[in-house]
Parts: structure tokens; sequence; C-alpha cells
């Protein structure tokens, strides 16, 4: 395929950042040289300070890019690394909110000898810039590439900090249709409200740069990732990332671990038909759209299927008895998935949309 390369790499990007935004940095200088002078007197040195300040912070105001909201504090913000150059951070499993920044999906990214592939944006512009930051930490290489497993909110908000940076981004063409949808530009508009001040006026949706419609290969760095289509399940256009070397599967949301899957208007027959096509793979490691990286990928492939077929099989079952909905969810057997986090939130609903479904099905 042919993949145009970023030519950003993320210690000179945040460089300019740096020198774009903070009057700190200079009142900081100030501050450790009036230490060194043994000039210790606290209110002479805050007076100073301010007064560099009043003068610098305008100057700098000139360079300086638009403001990301930095308050309240990111959640805790973590990069584990899963496999020698395969890291993971991961989100709450929880619903998004103002309080969690909407930090409650997960982003991997592939560290090659020649930079660096970044799987999914998260859900803000702020928590996007918090993943590029943890990259420069752990390797000064560019991040040359990132790839959308999906068009959920959750995964693509931060999407606009990396086409900031020149980084083109890959997804499955059909993620179109939604992103030219009234359901994309009302999702963002509720968004603006429900996690303000981590998504406001300035967030925006992003288009890909590589519209894929079959599997592609890509190698960098020898390391070789295939971009597999798995949609329509989770939504129309799953991309699903395998890694033959390292026999790992970055999955997206076709696998939630550790929660409830958010099931929506899934086709989940076709999800079902997807999550086995990827346990036929027979890979180890599994890095889950939600929920911590996974060394049995295969039990939490499985997990996530029989879920699925329960919800299909027992609300099946009522739509062709014609049981009213809520007689039948509450005889269903959901014990093997109530221990899980989110039961109570996202179960219902699930088996409601499912309901719906199979009545359709059933006419
Ligand atoms: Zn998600």
């Amino acid at each position: 395929m042919n993949f145009r390369l970023g030519q950003t790499p993320a210690r000179d990007w945040l460089h300019s950042r740096a020198a774009g935004a903070p009057a700190v940095a200079p009142a900081l200088l100030l501050s450790r040289l009036l230490s060194r002078l043994k000039w210790r007197r606290r209110g002479w040195r805050a007076v100073l300070c301010m007064a560099w300040l009043a003068i610098a912070a305008p100057l700098a105001a000139q360079t300086a890019l638009p403001p990301l909201p930095r308050s309240p504090p990111l959640p805790f913000f973590k990069p584990a690394e899963v496999l020698p150059g395969l890291w993971l951070v991961q989100g709450a499993s929880a619903l998004g909110t103002a309080a969690n920044a909407n930090f409650i999906s997960n982003a991997a990214f592939i560290v090659t000898p020649e930079g660096v592939v970044v799987v999914d944006a998260l859900g803000s512009p702020a928590l996007a810039r918090a993943l590029v930051e943890a990259i420069a930490q752990i390797t000064p290489l560019p991040i040359k590439h990132l790839i959308v497993t999906h068009y959920h909110a959750d995964h693509i908000y931060g999407l606009q900090v990396f086409q900031d940076m020149g980084v083109p981004i890959t997804a499955h063409r059909a993620a179109l249709a939604y992103l030219h949808s009234d359901a994309a530009r009302l999702r963002l508009q509720a968004s603006r409200e429900e996690l303000a001040p981590w998504i406001d006026a300035q967030t925006r949706l992003v288009p890909a740069d590589h519209w894929i419609d079959g599997p592609q290969t890509l190698t960098l760095g020898g390391v070789q990732m295939l971009l597999q289509p798995a949609g329509p399940a989770h939504t129309p256009e799953d991309l699903t990332v395998v890694l033959p070397q390292w026999q790992a599967l970055i999955a997206g949301d076709l696998v939630f671990r550790g929660r409830i899957p958010f099931v929506g208007q899934a086709d989940s027959g076709r999800w079902i038909e997807a999550l086995n096509r990827l346990l036929a793979l027979g890979v180890r490691t599994l890095l889950p759209g939600h929920g911590p990286a996974s060394t049995d990928a295969a039990a939490d492939l499985a997990l996530t299927r029989d879920y699925l077929v329960h919800l299909r099989h027992t609300m099946a079952e009522a739509a062709r008895k014609l049981e009213p909905f809520e007689e039948a969810y509450a005889q269903a057997d959901w014990s093997r998935f109530e221990h899980l986090p989110l039961f109570k939130a996202a179960n219902r609903i699930n088996a409601f949309n499912t309901y719906l479904l199979m009545e359709q099905l059933a006419r």
C-alpha cells in the first residue's frame, strides 16, 4: 500500500508546542537563577516572576497554538509494554464523563526501529496529546502512522492532534457514511456539553488520509502489521491489526475486556462471525478496545462471542414466542455475565436492541 510517511518527530512537535505555549518556562528559569544567586527571599522572587510573566506572556501568546484544557488534571495515564515494542494505554472501565476526561477507551502503539505506529486516538485532544507526550518519553522516533479501528467518539476525538502533526491517518472506507452523518454531528454537539472542557468548540471530526477497502499490509522498521477489516461487526468500519511476529491482535471494540460490551446498533450476528474468524488466527496476545491486554486471546474472544450468542439466543426465543421484552429480560439467566463491570449500565439496553433486531429477523 502506498502510505505517505509522516515526518514530524514527536519530540520536535513537542518542542514547537513548548516554544509556543509557555511563559512558565522562562519564569522557572528566572526562579532557578535567583536561587543560584542565593536570593532566597520568597516575596521578591514571586514579584519578579510575576513581572516576568507579565512581559513574557503576551510575547509568547503571539506564537501560541490554540490552548487545550489542562485542568481538571488528566486521569492516571501510563502506557504499559505488553510485549517488547508493543504498548497499550488503558482507559477506565466506565462511561465517558467530564470527571474521567472521556478516558474510557484504549490506544495501542508499536515502536519499530524506524518509527512508531499508533492505533486509535483516544477520546479527546488532551488525551491524544498526553499519548504523544508519553510516546516521546519512550522513544525519540517519529510517529509515522495512525490507524483507526473504528469511528466511535471515544476512539477518534483525539485525531486532530495527529492530523496537526502531519501524521497520516488510515481507516476503513465504511466510516465515511458515519463521518458525514447527522448522528456524528449530533454526537459531537452533545459531547461538547457533556464532556466539557475536554471536548469543546475546537474539537472536530477528522477524516482519514487513506481510506482502505480491504486487507492491507503495513511494514515499518521490519515489523509487519496486517490491517484486517472485520466489519460490519461492532461497526461497519471495524479494522483490526494483526502482528504476526508477536502473534498478537489489536482488536478494537470487537473485544471489550473486563466489562460488558456496548452493542448499540451493531450487527451482532456478523460480530459473532468476525470473532470466530479472529479465533481461527490462533493469536496469543490480545489488545482490546476496552480493558486490559490479555495473554489468552482465545478465552477473551470466546467470552465476547458467547455473550453475543447468549443475547441473541435469549432474545430470539422471546421474539419468536411474542413474549414482551420486560418478561423475557427478567427470566433470562445472566449469571455468567452479571459480575462484569457495566452490567447494569449496558446489559439491559444491549438486550433491548437485540430483542428489536430479533423481532425484525423473525418477521
Ligand atoms: Zn470504544
